[in-house]
């Protein structure tokens, strides 16, 4: 007997099943796996349905969208078109700090009711110089002032017609002082408004009793603040963008430029969040920087939530592999199915009151649909946006059809591009062997934000009323899901016709 049970003590454990294995946590589920059940909904019309949602702690968003920060999808332009549809834009840091400061300015510049620092020169700089900085800006006009930040003049795209020699100096172009309509720094937007408009001018300088310069009102951003009601803008009615930064030395000389720049919230940038680098650096951001919001990843665990939510983290990013570029889950054998991980690390983050960003993955309106549901309170997308022409990178024909370049940021393509540029002689023989977890593709040309928009946030308000929400709290509180099988995902697709 004694014999018997030794030899029972010493036989490993043989389960029978696996999901009863301790190293097999769980069925990890994909947006492909599930559909939200239908609901009773007691919306007459889907535009009753309201999509505003926290972006972070501090930050609201009118639309639950984030463009992603990839250097093939985020840079000045992309972040314009999100904000004024009233999402937000992550400028990519695969560039040098000088880069990304620049476009963060673009769309800070972009439209404001007062441009509160419009660009001034001196009289005695060229056109050609001027021109260069309109065009870098993508503004229209500079003011002119003398070595003491006094008003001089105002030099517009008007003042360039005919090509005149870029050797010309602006003094030679500018409308002069005398002949400017200008205004006192505390007018109110309507007396401003009837000033544009009676003298049917386009710029209005805003200055103080010294004439030095308190500011810009344009009759474009009065105008652009009428066609996009829903637009991102923070306090100073400037469009919102974000920046990401790494965890490595810059990080930090890179978090302090892009805040002075007026970057609203800075994203960390790292595949593997629920490490001790990404937990170091949100501690050291919200120490040096506490008025920042800062958005915190990549993670798919409860825990690693909990860890950049003990560490400060505004916002929490969640997807490791989901991405349409990536390939970590093949390279490392590590991920997680990106439903499931929206679930519980949204159910985690709620106990704190931090918002969920569902990164990676979302390949039409009813992925974004089901990452609500789930319990993120928006979606960062990659290849939905890339081939659009407010992408990075013009379009090229292949086989008689319009595409747009797509890669990962761990991509073999965009590490080759980050060594060439740090090097200053592009000596590529020094180049490390390097393991990508990316790749680089394309996408079909989509043309413009807005026609995606239409039919990306069309199908969220459809999804809402199917599942008898009209906010996105109610999307948390009352969707649920059915699992399905591939039976099911082969119903859910056209099927059984030949698609025209
Ligand atoms: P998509 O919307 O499916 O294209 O996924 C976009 C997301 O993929 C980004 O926001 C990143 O989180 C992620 N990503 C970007 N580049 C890479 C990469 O090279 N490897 C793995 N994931 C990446």
């Amino acid at each position: 007997m004694k014999k018997f049970l030794l030899i029972l003590l010493m036989t490993p454990m043989i389960y029978t099943n696996t999901y009863e294995h301790p190293k097999i946590q769980t069925l990890g589920l994909s947006y492909d796996d599930v559909l939200i059940i239908p609901n009773k909904s007691d919306a007459v019309t889907r535009a009753s349905a309201s999509t505003k949602t926290r972006l972070t702690r501090n930050i609201t968003l009118n639309t639950p969208v984030i463009s992603a920060n990839m250097d093939t999808v985020t840079e000045g332009p992309m972040a314009i078109a999100m904000a004024q549809y009233g999402a937000i834009g992550i400028i990519h840091r695969f560039n040098t700090i000088e880069q990304q400061v620049h476009e963060v300015q673009r769309v800070k510049r972009f439209t404001n009711t007062i441009i509160e620092k419009p660009l001034t020169m001196h009289a005695h700089e060229t056109i050609g110089l001027a021109q260069e900085y309109m065009e870098a800006y993508n503004i229209s006009s500079v003011l002119v002032v003398d070595d003491s930040d006094r008003l001089v003049g105002i030099l517009t795209a008007r003042d360039l017609w005919f090509n005149p020699s870029k050797s010309m100096l602006i003094s030679e172009r500018m409308t002069t002082k005398e002949n400017l309509v200008i205004a006192p720094a505390h007018i109110n937007k309507k007396d401003a408004k009837t000033l544009l408009l009676e003298h049917r001018i386009e710029k209005l300088p805003l200055i103080n009793d010294d004439w030095t310069i308190a500011g810009l009102m344009t009759s474009k951003d009065i105008y652009k603040k009428d066609t996009y009601p829903n637009a991102s803008l923070d306090k100073q009615g400037r469009l919102l963008v974000g920046a990401a930064i790494g965890v490595k030395e810059d990080a930090m000389d890179r978090a302090k430029a892009l805040i002075d720049a007026g970057v609203d919230v800075l994203v960390i940038d790292i595949a593997h969040g629920h490490s001790i680098l990404a937990i170091d650096t949100v501690k050291k951001l919200k120490q040096h920087f506490p008025n920042i919001d800062v958005i915190a990843g990549n993670v798919a665990t409860a825990e690693g939530t909990q860890a950049l939510i003990q560490a400060g983290a505004d916002a929490i990013k969640v997807g490791v592999g989901p991405g349409s570029i990536c390939t970590t889950r093949i390279t490392t054998g590590s991920g997680y199915p990106q439903l499931s991980a929206v679930l519980q690390c949204a159910t985690e983050a709620a106990k704190y009151n931090i918002p969920i960003i569902a990164d990676g993955g979302i390949k039409n309106s009813g992925d974004i649909t089901k990452a609500l549901v789930a319990g993120a309170s928006t979606v960062m997308l990659g290849s939905l946006l890339a081939g659009t022409k407010e992408a990075p990178g013009l379009p090229f024909i292949k086989n008689g059809k319009k595409f747009k370049v797509i890669r990962g940021m761990a991509s073999f393509s965009a590490n080759l591009s980050r060594e060439v540029n740090e090097r200053e002689n592009n000596d590529l023989k020094k180049i490390k062997p390097y393991v990508p977890e990316g790749v680089e593709a394309i996408v079909p040309y989509k043309g413009e934000v807005i026609d995606i928009f239409t039919q990306l946030i069309g199908g969220l308000l459809s999804g809402m009323s199917y599942c008898g929400a009209s906010t996105i709290d109610q999307m948390h509180d009352e969707g649920h899901f059915v699992q399905m099988t591939s039976g099911g995902l082969r119903e859910s697709h056209s099927h059984d016709v030949i698609v025209a």
